[in-house]
């Protein structure tokens, strides 16, 4: 979808060859674009276009008489021909001049809009009267008034078109990335000076946007489409998973309000979710609780799936449907030492399990990630992290290794009933082999006050990374 810069770009380009040229005739092939105006494209038979303007991601084309509006949507593409040349699959209209030359309009999507207004109109259509200035024409003081009285994210509200025009997702990502800005920040949180900076970096990146898409104009071939996007530049937008340009950190994506939002969780600021991971009774649970008791949030998948048995009743149907009413205590509860029994010795009964229970853990551990997003770090422990495929969640992997005879000793100590069935289940978890896909490893060999110093060593770490 062609943004600010590129509808520029689009508008340079016409009035290099439209400009003060003569409307002969108007053929419409399709007239979907136009099916709100409020006068029929025929009208502008006759019509000189004396500029192309815009305003927005609005072209503005003034005539003798009205003003045609015109906004390309996703697809929307003006073509310039010299001469009357055969039409594409996607031509809507073409407009010949009485030169002899012709402007195509094409769409394949037709999500386009052209609307034709008399001049004197020109304050009271709804699509342009509506929009806000463009960062070119705001103050920060302008800015941050409107932010104040607005409670949405920074991300979004840079969207706004009636508060600020012309931002699109692209460049509202290259812009929070440029300034350094959580994008789930809340706008009626940000100090002038971050204000500021937003709209420093908001000009910036649009005029060199432009400067850009402007030097296609050298290159121009008529029987080219003038759509003047750039990609070359983007340094945030659909770079998900690529390293940072400045830290290396690997670039985060999610989804705010039904659009991507693309991020550096480092440079911005954006909570950095670690996992820890280890081996059944190695100690990952001791860590978790110390780093909650130090005021980090935390999340444990197998305490969020205890949750689960006492209160999802549906869980529980599907249990008594998988193991029968054996898998239930006296007292009508799920009895999870009997699943657990149940499922080391059937593999097919143990993936049907999982592939319950799974999705349920991972809709709660992203509203988990979602709500602690303004952290500066979040610990999620998940023991099927690799095989659930949930390590992409996190930016970090902590791994907990333990030698055996003391992971032996904390089974012991745990009256856990059949020490070799915890680890037959602990040996299909893989560890080894998924222990080299940890970022850092804490080995677990000591007393409680080293595993914390262990602990308290790689926070530091981790808080400087
Ligand atoms: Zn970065």
């Amino acid at each position: 979808m062609p943004e600010l810069p590129e509808v520029e770009t689009v508008r340079r380009i016409l009035n290099t060859c439209v400009q003060n040229k003569r409307i002969q005739d108007v053929l419409i092939y399709d007239d979907h674009m136009a099916k709100n105006s409020k006068y029929p494209l025929n009208v502008l038979k006759g019509e000189k276009i004396h500029v192309v303007d815009r305003k927005g991601k609005y072209l503005i084309f003034r005539l003798d008489h009205y003003l045609l509006i015109s906004h390309l949507r996703m697809e929307g593409k003006y073509y310039y021909h010299e001469k009357r040349v055969e039409n594409a699959p996607h031509t809507r209209i073409i407009f010949c001049f009485d030169d002899g030359t012709y402007l195509y309009y094409d769409d394949s999507r037709r999500f386009g809009t052209m609307d034709v207004y008399l001049i004197d109109e020109e304050n009271n259509i709804p699509s342009i009267s509506s929009l806000g200035k463009e960062p070119f024409q705001l103050t920060k003081e302008e800015l941050y008034n409107d932010f104040k009285s607005h409670h949405l994210e920074i991300k979004s509200m840079l969207l706004c078109q009636n508060i600020i025009a012309g931002i699109g997702n692209i460049y509202a990502d290259e812009i929070l990335f440029e300034s350094k800005i959580s994008p789930f920040k809340m706008c009626d949180t940000l100090t002038l000076n971050e204000v500021d900076v937003i709209l420093e970096n908001a000009k910036k990146i649009l005029l060199k946007a432009i400067d850009l898409g402007g030097s296609t104009i050298r290159s121009y071939h008529p029987s080219e489409g003038i759509d003047g996007l750039f990609q070359e530049e983007l340094k945030a937008y659909g770079k998900e998973n690529k390293p940072c340009i400045h830290c290396n950190t690997l670039m985060r994506c999610h989804m705010l309000h039904g659009r991507s939002v693309t991020y550096c969780p480092t440079c911005q600021n954006v909570a950095k979710v670690v996992a820890i991971y280890g081996k059944i009774a190695s100690g990952k649970s001791t860590v978790l609780n110390y780093l909650s008791s130090l005021g980090y949030k935390t999340f444990s998948a197998d305490k969020e799936v205890n949750d689960l048995y006492k209160k999802d009743f549906h869980l529980k149907a599907f249990c008594i449907h998988l193991f029968g009413e054996a898998c239930l205590t006296r007292f009508g509860t799920i009895n999870k030492n009997v699943i657990k029994k149940l499922i080391v010795n059937d593999e097919n009964k143990k993936i049907e399990l999982e592939n319950y229970i799974h999705p349920l853990v991972k809709k709660r551990l992203i509203s988990f990630i979602k709500n602690n997003i303004y952290e500066k770090v979040i610990f999620i422990e998940i023991p099927l992290l690799f095989e659930a495929k949930w390590d992409d969640l996190a930016d970090e992997i902590l791994g907990i290794d333990i030698p055996l005879d003391l992971q032996i000793t904390h089974l012991k100590k745990r009256k856990s009933k059949n020490i070799s069935r915890d680890l037959a289940l602990n040996s299909s978890l893989k560890f080894n082999k998924n222990l080299a896909k940890c970022n850092d490893i804490i080995v677990n060999d000591g007393s409680l006050d080293e595993l914390y110093q262990k602990v308290d060593t790689y926070l530091n770490m981790i808080l400087r990374k």
